[in-house]
């Protein structure tokens, strides 16, 4: 059996590459198979073989196809810039300029499941869709987002949805408003929320340092957050080589490995992320919080 496994492992090419000349350019390579008994599916994984993107693919025969996008993404500091991100990604792309591309995506394209979220060491965006043409199109509005988002070229989105000055309509006093700073506001109102956070600030040994800010966002830090930050942090982060999908459902998956080379081959293999231990930076900023 483990030679049949090695034996598939090494002679499977996936053919859903663009045709050069005559032959097929082989673009993914299988390197995992394995049955997993208890869902009577099997998983298989792939990498791309120029920028080693993981994915992994469930074949449970269900027939809602899901699809999720996972990129690593360390927090460096309280200024909330991958949740901001987060929030901006789906106010339109290059190939999809619409800024309301959430209200598009959930009324043309009749999805199951759609959502985004930060967590402290990544960010994932997930979808999921019955029919066939909805997941063929909800695949590349999702990876044009993620890969070409208009917030990169647009300060009014970062000011939307992260932050910006306004004036309090009662008193005309200049205030901060913005989504991500009113939705953290929100959040560190909730005592138990701010004493994980602080305890979490107090617990992390410098090592771990990533682990003692807040992936939402501090709202006295949100306002240190531009645009030549989100920039740097996409940069950094939205890469193919820094990234997983997780695919899952009865699909075509030549046809889903082909649409994700589409944005892949724009690449070529970048450093993986790594919670940073050696920022004296961050070390001084949290002796200061000590
Ligand atoms: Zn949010």
């Amino acid at each position: 059996m483990k030679l049949l496994m090695l034996f598939m492992t090494l002679s499977f090419l996936i053919s859903c590459g663009k045709k050069e000349g005559k032959e097929k350019k082989e673009t993914f390579k299988l390197i995992e198979t394995r049955e997993i008994k208890n869902l009577g599916a099997t998983s298989y994984t792939y990498e791309h073989i120029k920028t080693g993107g993981r994915i992994v693919y469930l074949d449970d025969q269900s027939p809602e196809k899901v699809f999720g996008i996972a990129f690593k993404t360390p927090v460096v500091d309280d200024s909330g810039v991958n949740h901001v991100f987060e929030h901006a990604v789906l106010q339109g792309s290059k190939k999809y300029p619409d800024k309301n591309l959430f209200y598009e995506l959930d009324t043309k394209n009749i999805p199951s499941f759609l959502n985004a979220m930060t967590g402290q060491d990544y960010t994932v965006y997930p979808f999921s869709a019955v029919e066939p043409k909805s997941f063929d199109n909800l695949l590349d509005i999702y990876l044009d987002a993620v890969f070409n988002p208009l917030v990169l070229e647009d300060e009014n989105t970062l000011k939307r949805e992260g932050w910006r000055y306004d004036r309090n309509p009662n008193n005309n006093e200049l205030i901060i408003n913005g989504i991500v700073y009113n939705e953290m506001k929100g959040a560190f109102s909730n005592p138990y929320r701010n004493l994980s956070f602080r305890m979490n600030r107090l617990m992390y040994p410098d090592e771990l340092a990533n682990y003692r800010f807040a992936s939402g966002g501090l709202p006295s830090s949100i306002p240190n957050l531009d645009l030549d930050h989100l920039k740097k942090t996409h940069k950094k982060y939205y890469t193919p080589s820094n990234s997983i999908v997780v695919l899952a459902g009865k699909q075509d998956i030549k046809k889903t490995l082909s649409k994700l080379d589409e944005y892949y081959s724009q690449y070529n293999k970048t450093k993986i992320a790594t919670i940073e231990t050696q920022n004296t930076q961050l070390k001084d900023e949290f002796h200061n919080e000590r």
